[in-house]
């Protein structure tokens, strides 16, 4: 078979740990095989971060802008115990919150239904597709310590002229305080990305913030929310039969409890980040869930939406075995050839990974499968617990 080519390259963002060792095995057993393999290499593994003193992660980034597609391995975010262990010159920034500064967007993550696995909420038979804004709040935030004694005061100067509000008078303890921001454009840029989303996959998008609380900032979400749905969705909506529901955060909480999914729950930046490892980990594993960033000027960036399984790379590190699931990996390659494709009207490579994802959902329902998966499988075959190659291995057969 002669294998599929690729005229315009994938931005390929390597990363760290077992998702690194997964990385290439899904690259050498599931798609070099069958694609000649067209990317632009950027690694933003923690070393090479390091060595380039986290410019390799801006670069990537630029790159997205240019070819419009990139597909990026999960990466560590430095903490001290990790500026320890790797030696760093600094504590560098999340790669993901550089990436996502630079593209602006929306993050739509949605779980990967499988026949055999039931969510941990019976009640929710449909998925439910996460859509978190992807710029600003405590993502961009400053922080400070303040001594005791101390004061702290918001500065805000503008057209209007300069006004000081007074955050906190440390008088009787020191404290903390942190400064934030969003922007107008940025949080339509959201609203949009959200309502054609719904309209795409046709289901109602939920938004919530704390605007009783946050009377300016949340608000302002609320605002934009319904100023941009009132003048240019609302009749797009009625007509394809679908809603937009704007409800308090904690109220929303509770209705997604009792829902039974099939809609498009778009969040502010903490709350998506949250609230998405809960709905993930609901619907079975947080390496079943498809994430993808959409930026406003139409970039994509394909990634898994957990970390880099640090637990099994220092088992695997020690030479044991490990049955760390790539599945959210493989969806993140297949989501960006399919998108590759599509822009470049190769659709052959759409077919390719159609027929990966196809593949890899059908191992899982006919009984092979990574140990995370194996207490949740229901099924009339005997789930069969892999380690991640023979796994990936077993898909490249049904493939
Ligand atoms: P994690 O890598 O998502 O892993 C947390 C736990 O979830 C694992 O120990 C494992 O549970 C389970 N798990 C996650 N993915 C799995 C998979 N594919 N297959 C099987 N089990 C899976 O989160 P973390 O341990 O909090 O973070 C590790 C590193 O990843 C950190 O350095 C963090 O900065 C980074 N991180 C990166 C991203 C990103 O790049 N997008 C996102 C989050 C975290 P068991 O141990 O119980 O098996
Ligand atoms: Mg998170």
């Amino acid at each position: 078979m002669a294998k599929i080519k690729m005229s315009v390259p994938l931005v390929e963002m390597d990363g760290d740990e077992m998702t690194r060792v997964i990385w290439q095995q899904i690259k050498d057993i599931l798609i070099k095989p069958y694609v000649e393999l067209n990317t632009e290499y950027y690694d933003l593994g923690l070393v090479h971060r390091e060595e380039t003193k986290d410019a390799v992660t801006t670069e990537s980034a630029l790159a997205i802008k240019k070819y419009g597609v990139g597909v990026k391995c999960a990466t560590i975010t430095p903490n001290a115990q990790r500026v320890e262990e790797y030696n760093l010159s600094s504590m560098w920034k999340s790669p993901n919150g550089t990436i996502r500064a630079i593209l602006d967007g929306t993050v739509f993550r949605a779980p990967i239904l499988v026949k055999g696995i039931q969510p941990y909420v019976p009640g929710w038979t449909s998925p439910i597709t996460m859509a978190r804004h992807a710029y600003g709040d405590i993502y961009r935030d400053v922080e400070g310590k303040v001594a005791k004694g101390g004061k702290a005061t918001l500065v805000i100067e503008d057209e209007n002229g300069r006004r000081e509000i007074e955050i906190f008078d440390f008088s009787k303890s020191g404290g903390i305080v942190l400064g934030m921001h969003n922007t107008e454009k940025s949080i339509s840029s959201f609203a949009r990305c959200c309502f054609n989303y719904a309209l795409d996959v046709k289901q109602d998008v939920w938004f919530a913030t704390k605007d009783t609380i946050s009377k300016t900032y949340d608000h302002t979400f609320k605002d934009i929310f319904a100023e941009i749905y009132e003048n240019e969705y609302k009749e797009k909506f009625e007509k394809a039969g679908i809603e937009y529901f704007y409800t308090l955060i904690d109220d929303a909480v509770a209705r997604v409890m009792r829902s039974h999914g099939g809609f498009i729950w778009a969040c502010k930046n903490y709350d998506g980040d949250v609230m998405s490892d809960m709905v993930a980990t609901a619907y079975g594993s947080l390496a079943m869930m498809t994430s993808v960033l959409v930026s406003p000027d139409g970039n994509y960036e394909y990634e898994a939406a957990h970390g880099t399984v640090t637990r099994h790379y220092y088992k695997y590190l020690k030479g044991e075995e490990t049955s760390t699931n790539p599945v959210a990996t493989i969806f993140a390659w297949s989501g960006a050839l399919r998108k590759r494709g599509e822009l470049d009207g190769n659709a052959e490579l759409v077919e390719f990974a159609n027929k990966l994802e196809k593949a890899t959902i059908s191992t899982i329902e006919s009984g092979y499968m990574t140990g995370d998966l194996v207490s949740l499988f229901k099924s009339d075959v005997p789930a069969v617990k892999l380690n991640t190659e023979e796994f990936i291995r077993k898909i490249a057969s049904n493939l």
